[in-house]
């Protein structure tokens, strides 16, 4: 992967960013803030330059460390379930290639994302697309316990799938906030949405099957 200061964003990838949009609607997504700020990235930014055109193909990508970036449906799926405001507080756990961490602080939330790998977490460090949203701020730690000291947050979002909800994780949500977490085993997931009313309450929604590279328990040097 290269993070080149020389990569453009040219009339050509802008024109396969429509099209990618008009996917997503086709598929359901029909939230226009989601929808606008996956126009505004340059979602080819995120991988190798040799992925340029496919970059827009609405498929999940091979990044470093054996991991993935998240198909632009699954991205926006997502983001649309958190049903996200501006300056909301919102925790992300698996930065991976910090594509959906963009995604969400374009929209103007406040973004604390979280990656276990440390070649990851360093490779997009370098990364000069991320000087754009300085409302998004990046850990490298265990996402199964979150970061309690900046709790709690109005969102959270999982985007690795996780054997079972991570309970640690809800405490850590505000009433009235969302969790959006893929939640199985190696087979297959189903993506929850958790909301905490302003009881405490938990409430459960299944929104359907997902494939997710698994959560993993610690760091990895
Ligand atoms: N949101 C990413 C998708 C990355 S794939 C993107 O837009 O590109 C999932 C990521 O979750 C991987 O980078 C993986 O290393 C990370 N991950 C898995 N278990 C984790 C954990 N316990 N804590 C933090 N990150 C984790």
């Amino acid at each position: 992967m290269l993070h080149s200061k020389l990569r453009e964003d040219n009339y050509l990838h802008k024109g396969l960013r429509r099209q990618l949009i008009q996917i997503l609607i086709k598929k359901g997504i029909n939230n226009e803030k989601v929808l606008a700020a996956i126009e505004n990235i340059p979602r080819h930014f995120f991988l190798d330059p040799a992925f340029e055109r496919i970059a827009y193909e609405d498929r999940a990508f091979p990044i470093a460390a054996n991991q993935t970036i998240s198909q632009p449906f699954t991205v926006a799926f997502q983001t649309q379930l958190l049903e996200l405001k501006k300056f909301d507080k919102v925790l992300e756990i698996g930065t991976g290639s910090a594509y959906q961490a963009c995604v969400l602080a374009e929209m103007g939330a406040t973004v604390f994302t979280i990656e276990r790998q440390k070649e990851l977490y360093d490779f997009v460090g370098h990364f000069f697309f991320l000087k754009n949203y300085p409302n998004l701020k990046r850990f490298y730690g265990d996402g199964f316990v979150g970061l309690p000291t900046f709790a709690p947050f109005n969102k959270i979002i999982v985007t690795a799938a996780a054997p079972k909800i991570p309970e640690q994780l809800l405490t850590q949500l505000k009433p009235g906030g969302i969790a959006v977490i893929p939640v199985g085993n190696d087979q297959g997931q189903k993506m929850l949405r958790i909301t905490k009313n302003m009881e405490g309450e938990i409430l459960e929604e299944d929104l359907g099957d997902f494939l997710f590279v698994p959560m993993l328990t610690g760091k990895n040097k």
